[in-house]
């Protein structure tokens, strides 16, 4: 039990990469600033979700330009260069502000959300775009728009950031022209239309939190309805595939921030899709770079040409935990 631990231990800051030398880049998810430095303890090589709603929900008005932009540059600068992607406000479904006095909804996840509150709070959206752009200017800024449904919402999104850019330009003001821009694909539409977005877009970060309980028509906070839950069904999983084979056709990157990322079941599977950025909580890092050390990609992708045949979530966990077995 005792040396289990430790050699668990030893994977902490160890690259992630399998027995045939197939590396892939380990980052973390925060909420806060304060969780960058312990994220980077963890062996979190970069964070692949900075979750600002937080900084937002923590206040009694909105946060200013100046306060967002410390925030920001706090955990850029923790990440000394390393990359951080850093995630438009993502505020609605169950996530309130006090101050925008929203109203109540019959479907709060099918509602005034994410990208979509942004782009009709345009200021809000404005303020938050200056803010991370002047923090790009202080390490490897990445941005990322939340829960985008159709291409007229990316294009709108990258509109506003085209004016937020010139503008500071025009004012003189510090940032890195080269910030990639990528958007969460989390909303089944996006997904089945992968191949028109990965035309546009830097690069894809797979939410799966929200994507299985679109896909699969399931309340990802109602426990009565929780069994039905599970991002191993076929139907996430060809989504999750289609996305990232996307990605990889235009030249682009995928990621990954749900839940399913630091799922070690998962990795195998993962690995053999070929997923390049993964993004967990910090303290399932040591455990994924664990799981992707003792499997083989060649092996891997032949693990996902069967799963890809398999036709129900019982199957692919059965499955996917033999292969576990075989590989320890
Ligand atoms: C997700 O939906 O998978 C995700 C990472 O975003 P959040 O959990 O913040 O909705
Ligand atoms: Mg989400």
């Amino acid at each position: 039990e005792e040396q289990a631990l430790r050699q668990l231990e030893e994977f902490t800051f160890k690259p992630a990469a399998t027995t045939d030398g197939f590396r892939v880049e380990m980052s973390a998810n925060i909420g806060s600033p304060a969780e960058a430095k312990p994220a980077l303890e963890q062996g979190a090589e970069g964070i692949g979700l900075y979750r600002t709603e937080f900084l937002f929900m923590n206040e009694a008005q909105m946060p200013s330009e100046e306060k967002q932009f410390e925030a920001y540059k706090q955990v850029v600068a923790t990440m000394e260069n390393r990359p951080v992607i850093i995630r438009t406000l993502d505020i609605g479904g169950d996530k309130e502000l006090p101050y925008l006095s929203l109203p109540k909804e019959m479907n709060p996840f099918l509602g005034y959300r994410a990208i979509r509150l942004s782009l009709d709070q345009r200021e809000l959206m404005v303020t938050q775009l200056r803010a991370i752009l002047r923090a790009s200017a202080y390490g490897k800024v990445k941005i990322m728009f939340p829960m985008i449904a159709s291409l007229e919402e990316w294009r709108q999104a990258k509109a506003i950031l085209a004016e937020v850019r010139d503008r500071l330009t025009k004012e003189g003001v510090d940032f890195d022209p080269s910030v990639e821009v990528g958007m969460m694909v989390e909303v089944p539409s996006t997904a089945i239309l992968a191949d028109q977005f990965a035309k546009e877009v830097d690069f894809f970060s797979i939410g799966t939190n929200d994507l299985v309980q679109y896909t699969l028509a399931v309340d990802r906070m109602n426990e009565k309805v929780g069994y039905l839950y599970d991002h191993l069904h076929p139907a996430v999983i060809h989504l999750v595939k289609k996305v990232i084979e996307a990605s990889h056709r235009e030249g682009k990157w995928t990621g990954m921030c749900g839940g399913m990322a630091g799922d070690p079941l998962a990795a195998p599977l993962l690995i053999g899709l070929g997923l390049d950025e993964w993004s967990m909580v910090a303290g399932s890092i040591k455990k994924v770079k664990q799981v992707i050390s003792q499997v083989n990609h060649e092996e891997c992708q032949k693990l996902l040409g069967e799963v890809l045949e398999l036709s129900t979530t019982d199957d692919v966990r059965k499955r996917l935990e033999d292969f576990q077995k075989e590989n320890n």
